[in-house]
This record gives structure tokens, C-alpha cells and sequence, in this order.
């Protein structure tokens, strides 16, 4: 058994049931995160897992132990919500020091773990200072703290970012991200950013109307998605309506496309092909198809080119160089790209 098992989890409101047969087996040490839009039940999940939601059915294991049935102090589990959730009228310190205040341990070594915690985050001399002198940024290390002064066996994370201004939210994912690490405690990470799930995390679930369409990686879970869902709400997507030309082989735009051996187009009639953005190319390739440019994005590092190909706007991303300007606007050229490169929806 995982660490954190989660078996056949259920929960109903009324008749709106919003998880179904969940099914999660999470390592220690492990950085999960549950991804997907909101309303798909990804904080219901968490919330019974820390025990303030009971499940309708299903089981919740942790480190070998059921805790189905216990109530949510008895379970050693952080929890770090959105932004705001520290107490207004306490200092730093006593917000950090809260949970262990709670469980009656004794003023000396609530400091000693207060310091450690505040060094851990890097606010090693706020201590004193009441949350609205912290920016959002501080506050949020704060409620990690917090979360994690208790040394909790689990650290549950409810999109502790999404409050925060995007360039902090992003360097806070690292230091999550470290501090999570250092201290070798397993997380589970809700969040409904993408970007957030596959940067921060060892494996991704995506979920979607209450089930987990996909586990995996986050390079399995973009590069081999396994249901439609998965493949158009994690990234960028360009979908190609294709005609099955018997087995092995598609038709795109008025172009045949020979797929690899592992590839199964057998289905027959029509079908809708994708492609990632970095999997499509300007100019010719292994398979050409015309194409005409009618945006260029230049964001920084990369150029996003919209163009027609095939009666519809695909997105192409190339590196920029400095040596290479950007198409033009309106230009008549082509894209191409690997069959490989193809998920077959
Ligand atoms: P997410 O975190 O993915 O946005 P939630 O888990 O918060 O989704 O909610 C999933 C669904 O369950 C939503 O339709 C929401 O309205 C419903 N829901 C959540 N909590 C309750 C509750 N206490 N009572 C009734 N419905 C709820
Ligand atoms: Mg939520």
C-alpha cells in the first residue's frame, strides 16, 4: 500500500455526486498535484482527505493507517489554502505557532520549531510583525509555515498561489517546491493552472467532472494524453479533423500521412488528429501542408505564429533568434511536421 491511498472514493451533495471511484496511490515524499477546471471536485478531494468532508463511500489510508472515520486533528495533516487564511490579529510567530499551541506543546520548544520554521521559509526576522505588514507573497510562506509546524505526515495545498501577483506565484513554486523536498513530506496540490501542475509536480492527475481522467508525469501526461479531455485542457492544442485511408495511414488537408507501427488509425472513417504547437514547423518537412500566416506573437524567448493550415488556425511556436525575424503577416508558406509527433484522439 502507497503512503496515501485513496480507494474507490465517493461524495455526493444532495444528488450531485462530484467525486467518483477516485482512485489515488500517492509515495511518500511524492509532489502530486490534482489538476483540472473548477467544479471538478479537486478541493473535495482534499477536503476528505484532511477529514473535514466525509466520504459518501471509499477509504482513505495513510502510511498503512484507515482514517476514513477520524476526525481532522487526529490525522497529522498542513493544510495551506488560497491567500488570506492567516489569523489577522496575531504576530507571524503566533500564527506559526498555532497548531502546536493547540496540541499543548510547551513555550520553549513552540519558539525553537517557530525559529526553524521562519528560517525555512526565509522570514527569519518577521516573527514579530502582524500579517497586513507582510505582502501576499510573505503571507503565504507564513500559512506554509504554519501548515508545516505541526510536522504534519501529509501537506494538502489548495491553490495556495492563485491570489498572488505572477511573478511571485512563480518563484514561490520553487520554493514550495524546495522546502516540500527538503523536508521530504508528501503533498497533494490542487490547483486548476496547468502551468502550475506540470512545473511544480512529480505526477499529475487531471481531473475532470469529479473522476481522474489521467495520472501520470507531466511529460506523460502532455506528450501521451489518453482521452480528449486531457489533451485539449493541458496545453496548447491544434486538432486536425483526418480520414482513416485504410490501416495505417490518414488523410490531413488533402495530404497522406503514413503513421508509425505503434500509431492505430484503424478505426476507420473520420478522426481528429492533434499536434502540440513545438511539433509543427515552418516550411517543409516529412509531411508539408500549405499554409498562411495571420499572427505572429513575439513572447520573448519564443514566437507563437498563428496560421491556416487546413481550413483552420493552428498555433506554431518556433525559438526565437535574433538572426531570423518573424514571418510576415499574410505571407502564403508552408508547415510541416513528424507523424510521430501525432496523438490520435
Ligand atoms: P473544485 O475545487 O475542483 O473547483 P469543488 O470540489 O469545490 O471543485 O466542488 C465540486 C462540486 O461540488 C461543485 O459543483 C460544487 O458546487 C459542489 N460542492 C462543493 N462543496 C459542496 C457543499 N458543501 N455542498 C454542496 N455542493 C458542494
Ligand atoms: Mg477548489
Amino acid at each position: 500500500m502507497a503512503f496515501l491511498e485513496l480507494s474507490n472514493l465517493v461524495k455526493t451533495f444532495g444528488a450531485n455526486r462530484v467525486v467518483k471511484d477516485f482512485d489515488l496511490s500517492i509515495d511518500k515524499g511524492e509532489f502530486v498535484s490534482l489538476l483540472g477546471p473548477s467544479g471538478c471536485g479537486k478541493t473535495t478531494v482534499l477536503r476528505m482527505v484532511a477529514g473535514f468532508e466525509t466520504p459518501t463511500a471509499g477509504t482513505i489510508h495513510i502510511d498503512g493507517q484507515d482514517v476514513t472515520g477520524q476526525k481532522p486533528n487526529e490525522r497529522a495533516i498542513g493544510m495551506m489554502f488560497q491567500a488570506y487564511a492567516l489569523f489577522p490579529n496575531m504576530t507571524v510567530a503566533d500564527n506559526v505557532a498555532f497548531g502546536l499551541k493547540v496540541k499543548g506543546v510547551a513555550r520553549g520548544e513552540r519558539d525553537k520549531v517557530v525559529a526553524e520554521m521562519l528560517r525555512l521559509i526565509g522570514l527569519p526576522d518577521l516573527g514579530g510583525r502582524f500579517p497586513f505588514q507582510l505582502s501576499g507573497g510573505q503571507q503565504q510562506r507564513v500559512a506554509l509555515a504554519r501548515a508545516l509546524a505541526v510536522r504534519p505526515r501529509v501537506l494538502l495545498l489548495d491553490e495556495p498561489l492563485s491570489a498572488l501577483d505572477a511573478k511571485i506565484r512563480v518563484s514561490l513554486r520553487t520554493e514550495i517546491r524546495e522546502i516540500q523536498r527538503e523536508l521530504g513530506i508528501t503533498a497533494v496540490f490542487v490547483t486548476h493552472d496547468q502551468e502550475e501542475a506540470l512545473s511544480m509536480s512529480d505526477r499529475v492527475v487531471v481531473m475532470n467532472g469529479g473522476i481522474a481522467e489521467q495520472v501520470g508525469t507531466p511529460f506523460e501526461v502532455y506528450n501521451r494524453p489518453t482521452t480528449r479531455f486531457v489533451a485539449t485542457f493541458v496545453g496548447t492544442l491544434n486538432l486536425f479533423e483526418a480520414e482513416a485511408e485504410g490501416a495505417g495511414a490518414l488523410r490531413i488537408g488533402g495530404v497522406t500521412v503514413r503513421l508509425s507501427d505503434e500509431m492505430e488509425a484503424t478505426r476507420g472513417g473520420r478522426l481528429t488528429v492533434a499536434l502540440r504547437p513545438e511539433s509543427l514547423h515552418l516550411g517543409a518537412g516529412e509531411v508539408t501542408l500549405p499554409a498562411k500566416v495571420e499572427a505572429v506573437e513575439f513572447l520573448g524567448s519564443i514566437l507563437r505564429i498563428k496560421a491556416r493550415v487546413a481550413g483552420t488556425q493552428v498555433a506554431l511556436d518556433t525559438f526565437n533568434r535574433a538572426d531570423a525575424p518573424p514571418p510576415a503577416v499574410g505571407v502564403e508558406t508552408s508547415v510541416s511536421f513528424s507523424a510521430r509527433d501525432l496523438v490520435v484522439l
